[in-house]
């Protein structure tokens, strides 16, 4: 059975609190956007500890990924299923940047840009997330003119799980640093709190797990 680790909200904050000075220190960023639903929460958290004394608060924005697993079609509708090699894991976009609130997409570009979401798993959401951003962003950029300056993304998650990824990350941002877990972690599943519908059984069983040191 895949082992299961249960994270209070105290825990989510706490990690946030923890990463944030790096985070400040290393990139400064001047909007997050959250990867719903699991980056909203710690989004929120880690902006109360971004923000700089006379300084607003950062703006967060909100984007939605959802992942399907592509079935393979057997029978006579083979034909058009395609090769084994393009039955995959598929990404759609389910909410993306508000406009109406950013003004224009060329507001982003030449910005340091932080993505947050609650765990890199495949790596498939943030690969996807990543190269869409990049993609509007440096359109915009090219619409700008060539004094237009460059956009910077880094990631933040509450959770790395070390194990073969399915999605890649930038070259750059990974030699930069501009990728940060708070945790790296086994091939487990992490129960958060805001999943739970009986929190108290919730954190009885993350508070359980960690008097036996499985957490
Ligand atoms: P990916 O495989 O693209 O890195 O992750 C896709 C999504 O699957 C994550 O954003 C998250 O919603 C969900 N997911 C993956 N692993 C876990 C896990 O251990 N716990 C929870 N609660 N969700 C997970």
């Amino acid at each position: 059975m895949v082992e299961k680790i249960y994270l209070t909200y105290n825990d989510v904050h706490k990690l946030c609190k923890e990463a944030a000075p790096k985070i400040l220190a290393d990139f400064q960023p001047q909007l997050i956007i959250a990867i719903g639903g699991g980056g909203y929460v710690p989004a929120r958290i880690l902006r109360s500890f971004l923000k700089q004394p006379g300084s607003p608060n950062i703006p967060i924005q909100a984007i939605g990924l959802s992942l399907y697993e592509q079935l393979p079609i057997t029978g006579p509708s083979d034909a058009v299923a395609g090769p084994p090699d393009q039955i995959g894991t598929k990404v759609t976009r389910t909410q993306w940047l508000d406009l109406s609130s950013l003004g224009e997409i060329q507001n982003l570009v030449g910005k340091r840009i932080l993505i947050v979401d609650e765990v890199d798993d495949t790596r498939t959401t943030l690969e996807y997330a990543v190269k869409e951003l990049e993609k509007d962003v440096e359109e915009a950029r090219q619409r700008l003119g060539p004094g237009a300056g460059k956009t910077q993304f880094s990631i933040f998650v509450l959770h790395n799980k070390d194990k073969p990824k399915k999605g890649a990350l930038p070259a750059d941002m990974m030699e930069e640093s501009r990728y940060l877990a708070a945790r790296t972690v086994g091939d487990v599943w992490i129960c958060y709190p805001w999943e739970a519908t009986d929190i108290d059984a919730h954190d009885e069983l993350a508070k359980k797990a960690y008097s036996n040191g499985t957490s």
